[in-house]
């Protein structure tokens, strides 16, 4: 196929930059878990016992880069962070057992899925869809990948954020109820998971809202730092 075959040209393929390459990671797909740490799931008001892993999704053109300014979102009052390690899927994997699916870990990120928690707070009241509070232009913020042959596999190590220097959120990785390999394992009963595949395994306690002028800086031990400045309303 060339370009004219398009009626319009087509977008260019969403992508992540890798640590100390010049190739990228070419971006299909990403799925955020909902609660995966007990004292998050009970600040949002719910059950922090270990009930199946739920799921949404961002379109991989919500990908906006560490370090950059994010415009304040319209449609919102109510702007929140949520501080998470991203997996890159490496190899394709359908109904893969837990012992098994942390072969198909290509390498992590850190991540911040952020959050219309009033759209969100609103739909769930409503039993609608999380789409206009999740899946928005620029909610999925994301560090460079560094591949899992660097970092070995991330089973604990602290996860925190800062807004403006003060700590917000503080967690562990070994505190997530469902491991990464858990949710692989999960997620490949619903889906042929991919190379191009991402997955945000769910934030910390500690949410909270942000400002235009604030300024997110994230840390995951053994694994890197995040920045992000809030901007001006769109
Ligand atoms: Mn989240």
């Amino acid at each position: 196929m060339s370009i004219t075959d398009f009626v319009f040209a087509p977008q260019v393929q969403p992508s992540v930059a890798v640590r100390g390459s010049r190739q990228r990671y070419a971006v299909q797909r990403i799925f955020c878990v909902g609660r995966n740490y007990a004292a998050h799931a009970r600040e949002m008001g719910g059950n922090p016992d270990r009930e199946p892993p739920f799921y949404f999704t961002k379109p991989a053109n919500a990908l906006l880069p560490s370090g950059s300014v994010m415009a304040y979102p319209p449609g919102t009052q109510n702007l929140h962070y949520e501080m998470e390690l991203v997996v890159a899927i490496g190899a394709p994997v359908f109904r893969v057992t837990p012992q098994a699916a942390g072969a198909a870990v290509w390498g992590y990120a850190a991540g911040l899925d952020m959050t219309r928690r009033d759209l969100q707070a609103e739909a769930k009241a409503a039993g609608r869809p999380w789409d206009t509070a999740k899946g928005f232009e620029n909610s999925a913020v994301i560090t460079e990948l560094v591949p899992l042959a660097e970092t070995g596999e991330l089973k604990a190590g602290a996860i925190t954020l800062a807004v403006n220097g003060s700590e917000k959120q503080r967690g562990d990785l070994s505190d997530m109820i469902w491991s990464v390999p858990e949710i692989i394992a999960n997620l490949s009963q619903f889906y042929h998971l991919q190379p191009g595949d991402l997955i945000y395994t769910g934030t910390p306690e500690g949410v909270g809202a942000v400002k235009p002028g604030d300024r997110l800086s994230g840390r995951i031990e053994g694994l890197g730092e995040l920045s992000l400045e809030i901007g001006a309303a769109d």
